[in-house]
């Protein structure tokens, strides 16, 4: 029986002094995934390799599940950890495992065995051609492909020998915590939650701020963002969610300015604050899940009004997507049901009929000089009266 698990894990870009320091992300991350799962876990790293050992009240799925949800992690390969005193030992648990796992397919194989321990007492110069043959001759379905085997067998001879042959994939990416932090703003809709997971892949730590205005959304559609950030959660650890009461600002803007622009000078106003959280959180950047041309306020136009109040990078990583893509990962991470839910957005209650599709700046800017008298208290009472929960997996 499995009780343990070796950790593959990509080796691009961390070559060097860097390397520690994504091996130790990658193993802080798996124990906070794993936190979460009944069991005792010991995962630690030795001579290059991430391990991970599972004992007390584990459970294989769950525990398989926590590890594929890791960013960092390119492949759980479940080990068997046998004895291995002499070769017939060896060899006798080979078998084993082999009829286990693969007693009953028609396969190609090839062994590869790693010697660590150098005392390991050989009957022949060829660990790996004594164990092939021990399994040819014991299932006939099985046939040697040393070139492009189906099933490859690794035995890796320690104190204690470890056998593996599956490899489950991971999500690839790089630890979260290896590559600093990131505000995302985070909606109810489709969108922004497969964002800020595609950033979280790049081992980006996320925080995050919703902009909602009771009493025109209710507490079923900040419920339903505050569950939207637990899934992202789940692949990006602890997520610090700002819940800004946007109602007075919006009603100020609709009776401001011209309703045609209501959606560009709302969302100008949504990253001033949400820089405000970003800069407070130490963040690098922020995120958002705007993909050009997707709506009124996505063209190129109103994107350059909406990133001309920003003086920190805005991550937009869905910017060339089609929605059709969008909603294929927003299935695959588990959003997708939840983002379906039909609960109101801030953004589309104070909506115009026609917005401008093609803004420019300086009017932009001319109409939020009607703001002036009140917007600067406006915001710091936003701000003072934020809400801020930290979500967990
Ligand atoms: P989504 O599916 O993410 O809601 P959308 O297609 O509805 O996006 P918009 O409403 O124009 O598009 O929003 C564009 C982006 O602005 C969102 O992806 C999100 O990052 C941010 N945003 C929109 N509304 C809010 C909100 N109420 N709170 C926080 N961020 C928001
Ligand atoms: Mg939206």
């Amino acid at each position: 029986m499995t009780n343990m698990f070796l950790i593959k894990y990509g080796e691009i870009g961390i070559k060097g002094r860097n390397r520690g320091v994504f091996e130790d992300a990658l193993v802080k991350q798996i124990r906070i995934a794993l936190d979460a799962v009944d069991g005792e876990f010991f995962t630690r790293k030795e001579r290059g390799r991430i391990y991970v050992n599972c004992s007390g009240d584990w459970n294989y799925d769950e525990t398989v599940n926590a590890l594929t949800h890791v960013f960092g992690i390119v492949g759980i390969a479940p080990v068997v950890e046998c004895d291995c005193d002499t070769y017939e030992t060896l060899e006798k648990n080979v078998l084993e495992y082999m009829k286990n796992e693969h007693g009953n397919e028609t396969a190609t194989f090839k062994v590869k065995v790693r010697r660590v321990n150098k005392d390991f007492p050989r009957p022949s110069m060829d660990t790996d051609a004594d164990l092939g043959e021990a399994i040819l001759n014991n299932f006939p379905n099985l046939t040697v492909d040393v070139h492009n085997p189906d099933i490859l067998l690794d035995v890796e001879i320690r104190d204690k020998a470890y056998i593996y042959s599956k490899i489950i994939p991971g999500p690839g990416g790089m630890p979260v915590g290896s590559n600093g932090s990131a505000e995302l703003c985070l909606s109810g809709g489709i969108d922004s939650p497969v964002a800020g997971w595609m950033i979280a892949k790049r081992g980006v730590t996320i925080d995050a701020v919703y902009f909602h205005a009771p009493p025109y959304t209710s507490e079923r559609a900040k419920q339903k963002v505050v569950d939207l950030a637990r899934i992202v959660a789940k692949y990006s650890g602890p997520i610090r969610l700002h819940i800004v009461n946007f109602t007075d600002i919006q009603l100020y803007i609709y009776d401001q300015c011209p309703h045609e622009e209501l959606t560009i000078i709302m969302r100008r106003y949504m990253m001033r604050i949400a820089e405000h959280f970003a800069k407070e959180d130490k963040c690098l950047g922020i995120i958002t899940g705007e993909s050009i041309g997707q709506v009124a306020s996505q063209t190129m136009q109103s994107l350059m009004c909406t990133n001309a109040v920003c003086t920190m990078p805005v991550y937009r990583p869905l910017i060339g997507f089609d929605k059709s893509e969008i909603v294929d990962i927003s299935k695959k991470i588990g959003a997708y049901e939840t983002s379906i839910l039909p609960f109101e957005d801030c953004c589309t209650i104070f909506v115009a009929k026609h917005p401008v599709t093609k803004p420019e700046l300086q009017f932009i800017e001319r109409s939020e000089h009607h703001l002036v008298e009140k917007i600067d208290e406006l915001m710091k009472t936003a701000i003072d009266t934020t809400e801020t929960m930290v979500v967990r997996p």
